[in-house]
């Protein structure tokens, strides 16, 4: 099975934000982590008056639930340092579930697949890194697919520190 993750941050060392968010995945119980995609950096999308966005994505392996995978990585959030201010507005880091297999799920807590994913090209560019044929249970659309087709919005380009 595999879940993906998306991970972003644009406040403070960005870099070392990220890499403590992986670090504590891997320490968690029930959690595995499979494959890391490389960093993009990235202009920030909708509200931009915040600075730019280094982003991720980790494959992830878990007999976890849902919404306790969900618990789990809000949890490192907080660990990590995030203060809730405005909703899209600048973080320490957020970490978001993306796909979890071929689950479809709605509820007030969790959306899976994450509804705003197909469009956001600092979500699908780190994703393809490391799953380019994955399938969109929504669409049937791989991620690959997803990234060329068309209605993607932002600039990503590679990172590197
Ligand atoms: P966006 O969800 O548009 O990327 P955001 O990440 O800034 O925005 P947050 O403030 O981090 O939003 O989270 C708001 C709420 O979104 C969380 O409390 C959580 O309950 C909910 N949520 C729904 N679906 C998901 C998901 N797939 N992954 C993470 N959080 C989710
Ligand atoms: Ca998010
Ligand atoms: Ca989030």
């Amino acid at each position: 099975m595999s879940v993906y993750l998306s991970l972003g941050s644009n406040v403070g060392n960005r870099l070392q934000n990220l890499q403590a968010a992986v670090e504590r995945l891997r320490a968690e119980l029930g959690v595995t982590v499979w494959k890391e995609s490389r960093v993009y950096e990235t202009e920030p999308v909708g509200d931009v008056d915040q600075g730019p966005f280094l982003n991720m994505a980790v494959s992830v392996e878990t007999t976890l639930e849902p919404l306790d995978l969900l618990e789990c990585v809000q949890s490192i959030e907080q660990e990590i340092g995030r203060e809730r201010t405005r909703r899209w507005g600048p973080r320490v880091i957020d970490i978001d579930i993306v796909l979890w297999d071929d689950v479809v799920l709605t509820t007030k807590a969790l959306t899976i697949p994450h509804p705003e994913f197909r469009k956001r090209a600092f979500v699908l560019a780190p994703l393809e890194d490391i799953a380019p044929v994955a399938k969109d249970p929504g669409t049937g659309l791989t991620i690959r697919e997803l990234l060329r087709a068309g209605d993607v919005e932002g600039e990503v380009r590679l990172y590197s520190a």
